[in-house]
């Protein structure tokens, strides 16, 4: 039976995340307002905190599995800032769910310790990868690499990267392969960071690669073969997303929940009673309209958390995890922007930071993949189509 009630230790781990995210939060503004400055790799409060903070149990076999709890707790980070943390993981990046799901085992022990951020965007490609510019020719046992890259989520921080480029333009997607470049090989260059209406203080950057060499064994998953029809590396590249988008979609409703309990803190100041026990003709309408959106909120974590629990019991979660991603990327639009409705103009005021959340959580719907560009995978899914079906 499927279960999603939270048990005893799983509160407890996601309380402490909670009470991280407090202490985040009031850094936020200062790295909104300070784009260039990324947040610290630890915060000053990181030594004390953890010393004194009671024991968190360790999860048992009874406790919800780690997909579904990597949710719970994204959302509950992002519930302080998207950008600030008390301590920077070493989790890594993109580049780095790409090399597990693609690289070989040898490549995986080279590259795994190293941050790796992944970079398919380019200035005219973003949805349809078949017409990524960036090119990648064999010279002897080196692949030269030419293009430019943008919006490259940890660009700066990231050690090397995973990049797409076709080996074969005249294949199409099929001619697409990723390749493994290292920070500080001759040719790659990082010449600015990206200024953004939101996740301000997020390390997003643009990459260009001039006659930049690697070795032949960079080629991630090492087939350089064109398979007739998309298949092998590619697909092996794209279920990568199959646990980040869900990943994505938990940021987003993190940031949502924040405003949520935002706005029911300061209906409650007002006077206003959200009674969710009768049906009240005379009910204040602020409080009908938070109702609804708490119920946008509570659907879109439980499409969210169905994803992660498909990819826990080792079962296809494509469609899921496209589902919950365009739910939450709408879903937290509507959310933070409806509490800005029912707040007025303490809404946008920059004393508070729900007009922050409001831009913060706008790239929900964007990247990995946009709303418009899940719903086609959606769509395909239902219909049993293939791409050249519906594009
Ligand atoms: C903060 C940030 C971080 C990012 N991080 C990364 C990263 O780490 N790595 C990376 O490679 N990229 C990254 N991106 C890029 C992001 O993935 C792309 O912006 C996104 O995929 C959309 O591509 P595009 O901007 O080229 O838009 P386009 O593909 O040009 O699309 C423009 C609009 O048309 C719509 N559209 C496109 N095709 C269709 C279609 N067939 N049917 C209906 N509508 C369609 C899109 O939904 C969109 O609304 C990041 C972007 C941002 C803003």
């Amino acid at each position: 039976m499927v279960d999603f009630r939270l048990t005893e230790t799983d509160k407890a781990g996601l309380a402490r995340t909670r009470a991280e995210a407090l202490i985040c939060r009031k850094y936020a503004r200062y790295h909104d307002e300070n784009e260039g400055d990324f947040p610290p790799g630890e915060l000053p409060e990181a030594e004390e905190f953890y010393k004194n903070y009671p024991e968190v149990p360790a999860p048992g076999p009874e406790d919800s599995s780690l997909p579904v709890m990597a949710a719970y707790h994204a959302a509950g980070q992002n519930w302080g800032d998207y950008s600030v943390r008390m301590r920077k993981s070493a989790d890594g990046g993109l580049g780095n769910a790409a090399l597990a799901a693609a690289g070989t085992p040898e490549q995986i022990e080279k590259w795994r310790s190293m941050v790796l951020s992944m970079a398919i965007t380019e200035p005219g490609c973003g949805s349809d990868p078949s017409r990524v510019q960036t090119t990648a020719v064999l010279d002897g046992d080196e692949w030269v690499i030419n293009g430019e890259k943008i919006f490259v989520t940890t660009g700066t921080r990231a050690e090397g990267v995973v990049i797409w480029a076709p080996i074969d333009k005249e294949a199409g997607r099929a001619g697409i392969k990723s390749f493994l470049v290292e920070k500080g090989t001759p040719g790659f260059d990082v010449p600015h960071k990206e200024k953004k209406l939101g996740i301000r203080a997020d390390d997003t950057a643009a990459y260009v690669f001039t006659d930049c060499r690697i070795p032949r064994e960079n080629l991630l998953g090492l087939d350089e073969s064109i398979p007739k029809a998309s298949s092998g590396g590619f697909r092996g590249v794209m279920k990568t997303f199959n646990m980040t988008r869900p990943m994505t979609a938990a940021f987003g409703l993190g940031i949502a929940e924040a405003a949520l309990d935002f706005t029911r803190e300061h209906l409650e100041e007002a006077g206003v009673t959200i009674d969710y026990g009768t049906i009240d003709a005379n009910e204040p309408a602020a409080a009908a309209k938070f109702k609804q959106l708490e119920a946008l909120y509570e659907a879109s974590m439980l499409t969210t958390v169905r994803a992660c629990w498909l990819a826990g019991e080792g079962q296809p979660n494509n469609m899921e995890s496209s589902v919950c991603k365009a739910h939450a990327g709408s879903a937290v639009r509507r959310i933070t922007q409806g509490c800005i409705e029912i707040l007025g103009p303490m809404g946008i005021s920059r004393e508070h930071l729900i007009e922050k959340w409001m831009r913060d959580c706008r790239i929900t719907d964007i990247y990995e993949g946009t709303g418009e560009i899940q719903r086609l995978i959606i769509a395909r899914g239902l219909l049993d189509y293939t791409r050249a079906d519906l594009n």
